[in-house]
């Protein structure tokens, strides 16, 4: 990923995605004078950015996902889930991250594109992988055509767990499990990568951002390190 500055918002954005004129996507980081919570603060980024409203999920950790497409539209009742996929043009879909793993995926040519909020419980009912083989399922997508960017996380370095995260990410996902004078640390952003390449994405395709939130104080939200509300912002959408 690459940091830029836009009216004193730093954002980050995939590299490998800058190839692709018509997807417009950043990561909105701590450093922004704007409450990307709140409607008002995203208006703001969205006026900044140039592109339309930004629509925001209440994200409840779980596998569930909402699609735009040119003729379904949401109602007030489908706001809880934790993915959204667009396969129209102008449909700028956003989710807040604070130690979970933001995930962008995106097919150029059916012009399709994804964002997930991938927490571990989100992980454990595979969240991620349901979003693939929505955009196969629904759009035609080959998996082998699909772009994806895995945003910062919490690293290994610093996520501690207990026995209810390692029961509910399973035993065959223990190459991802480090001991460490006896605590157990989880390498989320490796799990949904390892998963994403099971499911049949190209390793050349994919971009994984080596920052933890945890760490970087100064640049991301870290629930785990400051206990605070405060989110960062994935934002993704294709330009008209
Ligand atoms: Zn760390």
């Amino acid at each position: 990923m690459q940091l830029e500055e836009r009216g004193g918002v730093l954002v980050l954005r995939f590299t490998s995605l800058l190839r692709f004129p018509q997807l417009e996507h950043f990561f909105v980081t701590r450093r922004t004078p704007y409450d990307v919570r709140t409607e008002s603060g995203r208006e703001a980024i969205a006026r900044l950015f140039g592109t339309g409203p930004i629509f925001v999920p209440s994200q409840v950790h779980g596998a569930d996902f909402l699609v735009f497409e040119e003729k379904l539209w949401y109602n007030a009742s489908c706001r809880m889930v934790d993915a959204l996929l667009a396969g129209k043009k102008n449909q700028y879909l956003g989710i807040l991250v604070a130690d979970c793993v933001p995930l962008l995926l995106f097919a150029p040519e059916q012009e399709v594109v994804a964002l997930v909020h991938a927490g571990w419980r989100g992980i454990a009912q595979g969240i991620h992988i349901r979003v693939v083989e929505a955009m196969e399922r629904l759009f035609s997508v080959s998996p082998s055509a699909i772009w994806a960017g895995v945003g910062p996380a919490i690293g290994p370095c610093c996520f501690e767990v207990g026995e209810d995260v390692l029961g509910a990410l399973g035993r065959e996902r223990k190459a991802f499990f480090e001991r460490r004078a006896g605590r157990t640390f989880v390498d989320l952003k490796g799990i949904v990568v390892e998963d994403l390449l099971a499911r049949g994405l190209l390793r050349e395709r994919l971009e994984v951002s080596s920052l933890c939130t945890f760490c970087e104080r100064d640049l991301l939200c870290s629930f785990r390190r400051d206990r605070s509300a405060a989110r960062c912002l994935l934002v993704a959408g294709m330009r008209g």
